[in-house]
């Protein structure tokens, strides 16, 4: 149980363990530290897939390692290229996407997502994603650039047609110090 539910990292934890379902195809852009990468790969079960995308060894050396750790390596595909690329890898329709940009904690704060490759990225989510499928975007706006990837983020979700997608924003209103904000797109037509 949760003592926190106003919490983003909460949020998409439960929006996670109610959507997912076995056998579902499921990307992680981000991967890190890999602790969102093992609730997909177990949520997935073992007829599911995730895909896990980072440009740092470090980050999918943890990843790969926490999977291993979990028995759950076998059902995911860690590449390590920038999720601009996800196209190239990438030819079946997905259930669910999650991005946790910036930086990597526990490492190096000076390598972070970035508006260019975010959007290139989140533009080719939009068109995997399977109907009825979830986009998550948890940004940052606390290090240098974050407000101009939020804003870049926020512009192309304004102009998705109400027809094809529901886009929400979570944002905290009452605090300090640049809290993040969640996006949730969903695929509905
Ligand atoms: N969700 C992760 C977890 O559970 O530990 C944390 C992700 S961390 C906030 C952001 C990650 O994005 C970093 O590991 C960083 O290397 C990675 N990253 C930065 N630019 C990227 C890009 N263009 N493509 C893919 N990953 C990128």
């Amino acid at each position: 149980k949760y003592k926190d539910i106003v919490n983003t990292n909460v949020i998409v934890k439960n929006i996670m363990k109610n959507y997912i379902k076995n056998g579902y195809r499921v990307l992680d852009c981000t991967v890190g530290n890999g602790n969102d990468t093992v609730i997909l790969a177990e949520l997935v079960g073992e007829s599911g897939k995730v895909y896990g995308f980072d440009i740092q060894d470090i980050a999918l050396e943890r990843t790969k390692e926490k999977l291993i750790g979990f028995n759950l390596y076998d059902r995911v595909n860690l590449i390590k290229d920038s999720h601009e690329n996800i196209i190239k890898y990438i030819s079946e329709g997905l259930d669910f996407i999650i991005y946790n940009l910036g930086y990597l904690p526990r490492g190096d704060k000076s390598i972070k997502t970035n508006e260019t490759s975010t959007i290139k990225s989140l533009k080719q989510a939009l068109k995997l994603i399977n109907k009825n499928g979830l986009i998550l975007l948890t940004v940052y706006t606390g290090h240098e650039g974050g407000n101009s990837e939020k804003d870049a983020i926020e512009s192309l979700l304004i102009s998705l047609n109400q027809k094809e997608f529901n886009a929400l924003k979570f944002d905290f209103i009452n605090q300090i110090n640049n809290p993040p904000m969640l996006y949730a797109i969903e695929k509905s037509n």
